[in-house]
């Protein structure tokens, strides 16, 4: 079968590999891949800058996002043939830390966990893929191709779910207004699930042209262009910050209205140096209560939060999120920048 394969470490070394079928010890599911998504994680590793192979082996399967249609499923295993299917990322460290016996593994607490795809086991970007039936979520077929989203809306349902609990420290605690950074497919999944919270949404970005200043309109948000200046005054009730950019992360911690919530979901590179006014910062948080949490990866519990969000949402408008379909032959120009990109999908049958 063909695998996107890459050498973590070294960069530019991803190319289309033929590679045996995907091993037993993978899971006794069976699944035919449909979609691939894409996203910054990958390109990180595409450029030697994260991941890991598994041990004992140099090159690493490619993939976190996946969509596929099971081919073989064990009778007992809540899974037939037909079903559309999306795997889980993380598996929980084997000692396993607190947070992994719990089945929170994306919490877990001494970093042994692996991801596939990303961290020392192989992802799903292959014609097939395995998976075990605890790590298999299933996906109403009305989504079809957009069950490609049900990974990167884990993320953001994981940000809600721990949004809302830090909310849940006060009792009076009903919030009107969002903040988003970044219009990617994080930063607009974010928004979306913000509405479905009948909240008040902005969404700032740099971008001037292209899909996603009416992609937020058509949430019923508000796109800003300006930078953060141009939203002077404004002190959003939560900021949800997925771009990861120093700056801008330096520009919304402590500018929530009292009692507000900062959450960091976008990953940075270290060295990025610069003053900031630490004073000021924590007589803020301290005098109004404010807090700020980093949030990464998902449990079961938040895919299926996200699938049902999905469900939910306005398929006309998940559909245009999806701005470029590629041909598994044609892989690489999927991880090639554009402009207007906001999700491209590898798509692994024509
Ligand atoms: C994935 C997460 C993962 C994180 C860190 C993200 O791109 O969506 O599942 O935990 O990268 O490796």
């Amino acid at each position: 079968m063909r695998a996107i394969t890459v050498t973590p470490g070294v960069a530019n070394s991803a190319r289309l590999d033929e590679m045996p079928p995907p091993p037993a010890g993978d899971g006794t599911i069976l699944v035919r891949n449909l979609a691939l998504g894409v996203c910054g994680t990958d390109r990180e590793i595409i450029a030697g800058e994260y991941g890991a192979s598994p041990p004992g082996e140099t090159r690493l399967v490619l993939g976190h996002e996946s969509l596929g249609r099971v081919e073989e499923a064990p009778a007992e295993s809540g899974f037939a043939p037909g079903d559309l299917v999306v795997g889980v990322v993380r598996r929980p460290d084997p000692v396993p830390c607190p947070a992994c016996a719990a089945g929170e593994w994306d919490m877990c607490r001494n970093g042994l966990y692996v991801e596939r795809g990303i961290k020392e086991r192989h992802g799903y970007g292959a014609e097939q893929f395995r998976i075990e039936p605890a790590f298999a979520i299933k996906v109403a077929p009305v989504l079809g191709i957009l069950g490609v989203l049900v990974e990167p809306t884990s993320i953001v349902a994981k940000a809600w779910d721990h949004t809302e609990r830090i909310g849940a420290r006060s009792h009076a605690w009903r919030p009107h207004t969002l903040l988003v950074t970044g219009a990617g497919p994080v930063g607009l999944l974010a928004a979306m699930m913000g509405a479905q919270r009948g909240l008040e949404v902005h969404v700032l970005d740099h971008s001037t042209g292209g899909i996603k200043p009416a992609l937020v309109r058509d949430l019923g948000g508000t796109y800003h262009a300006n930078g953060i200046a141009g939203l002077d005054g404004f002190e959003p009730d939560i900021v949800m910050e997925c771009t990861g950019a120093p700056t801008l992360i330096r520009d919304v911690l402590g500018r929530t209205a009292p009692d507000g919530i900062v959450c960091l979901a976008g990953v940075t590179a270290p060295g990025h140096a610069f003053e900031f006014d630490i004073g000021r910062y924590n007589r803020t948080m301290v005098l109004n209560n404010e807090t700020v949490f980093g949030t990464v990866n998902a449990n079961h519990r938040h895919y299926e939060m996200a699938a049902d969000a999905l469900v939910r949402a306005d398929s006309d408008w998940l559909k245009r999120l999806i701005t470029r379909r590629v041909p598994i032959e044609r892989w690489a120009e999927a991880f090639e920048h554009r402009p207007d990109d906001v999700k491209v999908i590898i798509e692994f049958e024509s």
